[in-house]
């Protein structure tokens, strides 16, 4: 009898919070927010902590990602567990290396490794009343009191359908698998896409290069960033005094708060601010008034995903760069055709196409009550309530789900809210000896026909642009609300919006 077995033939015994011991809890994922649940759960009382992570070390996204310049436009002393502020960061914006290893070393110190089962990805979840039944990709098969879903957003690369993009005869990678094998030194290089991602890999490579062709689709609006590294006597002031490290991580939540997401919700006077800071940074870094039309979008700032990086148009202003913006007919051999007719010979195309945001949890198959499919129910355009639950899927949990990036927050603060959520309905279950929990479909409508109303009038939709924020729904799958709000929900929890099982 495997464990599974044993455990649903004893259904009818009483659940953990009837019984009184600890609930078997399964995350899935070792990732921020993998790591911010374990860790937090623990210092709540919850120690039965299994996590499931298909990779051989924890990290997430800074694991997965590891092209050349990958940083994180957040502040580094915010973009920090609130539970291990780093005094010793080297640089006010982190480079991805150094997120890996803060990654690894909170997940060391902090016990989360040695409790993650590495290379294991989670196939199926099942809920066989009140627990749930989780299948690996081995064939494995464990029971669980209650599921959270770590997996992050932006983890499945997207990959642009163009003619005969197969066909080419250089090196060909998306940026979220970057191929090291490859040296640059030298090459012509192509790459699809301005995003975030493309913006940081043409700042750090087109010196190296012998050409650099950037085939932009669409514009983006772009911020200088203020980077600058920290100097050791700061870091260790801040070391001796840790108050300070409190207080810096709150101005810097202040900072984004008041400014960035205040002008993606409708804050006019922030977002013409925000239009005028990327404008200034274009004129000041690109002399040349048709690459600077080129590079000048006709959509309002801050409707696509902001970018913050300072040397992407100075690299452009380079003779060897190539800003082009004429459509891809089809990619041949020897490189990309652009509409005119032209063909851009190529070592190497990356891809930085970016990702499928709809994905969260998928295409892990999850199977709720009544055989309800997850991918069926969101059917492309994912929602939940309160970005963590949903009805009819009792005792599974989400961080980072749908909704949850809240308007450009550091997403580390974010889900360690979310796990407080949990962490309160977890307790509530126990005080209640309940079996299962789930939001109704009541509240779930509500709140995200809410949602729907409110996000009408953010940029995000009034902005004319089109983003990976909006899904087959139409609208952005984003929190339209100022981010203290979700804050307050997260930490005032309406337990008449759930179905409370005895
Ligand atoms: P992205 O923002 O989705 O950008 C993808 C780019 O590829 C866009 O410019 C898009 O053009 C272009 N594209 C996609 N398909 C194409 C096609 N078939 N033909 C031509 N162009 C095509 O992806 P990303 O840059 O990887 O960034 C994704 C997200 O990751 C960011 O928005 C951000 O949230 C996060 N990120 C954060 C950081 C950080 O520092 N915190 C760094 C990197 C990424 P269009 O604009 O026309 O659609």
């Amino acid at each position: 009898m495997t464990a599974a077995d044993a455990h649903s033939a004893s259904t009818a015994t009483p659940t953990w919070a009837q019984a009184g011991r600890q609930p078997r809890i399964a995350i899935i994922g070792a990732g921020m927010s993998g790591i911010a649940a374990v860790v937090k759960l623990q210092k709540a009382g919850y120690t039965d902590l299994t996590v499931y992570e298909k990779s051989d070390r924890v990290g997430g996204t800074w694991r997965e990602n590891t092209y050349p310049g990958l940083s994180c436009d957040v502040p580094s002393r915010w973009y920090s567990f609130s539970f291990a502020l780093k005094a010793d960061w080297p640089h006010r914006f982190s480079y991805g290396p150094d997120i890996q290893a803060y990654m690894e070393a909170v997940a060391n110190d902090f016990g989360v490794t040695r409790r993650v089962k590495f290379n294991t990805a989670v196939t199926d979840l099942t809920y066989q009343s009140p627990c749930w039944q989780l299948t690996t990709a081995g064939g494995q098969r464990e029971m669980y009191d209650v599921v959270i879903s770590a997996t992050g957003i932006l983890h499945q690369p997207v990959y642009p359908n163009i003619k005969g993009l197969e066909t080419f005869a250089g090196a060909a990678f998306h940026s979220a698998r970057w191929d090291h094998a490859v040296d640059l030194k030298g090459k012509r290089v192509g790459i699809i896409g301005t995003g975030s991602t493309s913006c940081q890999i043409v700042g750090a490579v087109t010196n190296d290069v012998s050409e650099m062709h950037v085939f932009q689709r669409t514009p983006h609006w772009l911020s200088p960033l203020p980077q600058k590294a920290y100097s050791p006597r700061w870091n260790k002031l801040l070391a001796r005094f840790p108050f300070l490290q409190r207080i810096i991580y709150q101005f810097y939540y202040q900072l984004m708060v008041r400014t960035f997401s205040a002008a993606t919700v409708g804050n006019k006077l922030m977002q013409r601010w925000m239009t005028k800071i990327c404008l200034d940074h274009l004129a000041d870094s690109v002399p040349d008034p048709v690459l600077r039309a080129k590079l000048t979008p006709d959509y309002e700032a801050t409707c696509k995903r902001m970018i913050f990086c300072s040397d992407y148009y100075p690299a452009l202003c380079q003779p060897h760069a190539h800003l082009v913006t004429e459509g891809i007919e089809s990619i041949e051999p020897q490189g990309v055709r652009t509409v005119d007719g032209k063909l851009h010979e190529l070592d190497v195309l990356v891809l930085a196409t970016g990702f499928n945001a709809a994905a969260f949890i998928l295409p892990t198959r999850v199977t709720g009550e009544n055989g309800a499919d997850l991918e069926q129910v969101w059917d492309g355009a994912p929602r939940a309530h309160r970005a963590v639950a949903m009805p009819g899927f009792p005792n599974f949990w989400m961080l980072e789900g749908p909704t949850g990036p809240v308007g450009n927050l550091s997403l580390i603060a974010i889900s360690e809210h979310q796990v407080d959520y949990i962490i309160s309905m977890l307790d509530r279950m126990k005080s209640d000896r309940l079996t299962a929990i789930a939001p109704t479909q009541t509240a779930f409508d509500r709140y995200n026909n809410a949602m729907r109303e409110a996000i009408k009038s953010t940029t995000w939709v009034t902005g004319g642009c089109k983003s990976w924020y909006i899904d087959k729904s139409g609208l952005p799958n984003l929190y339209p609300w100022f981010p203290i709000n979700y804050l307050k929900e997260m930490h005032n929890p309406e337990f008449s919006e759930y179905r409370l099982m005895k």
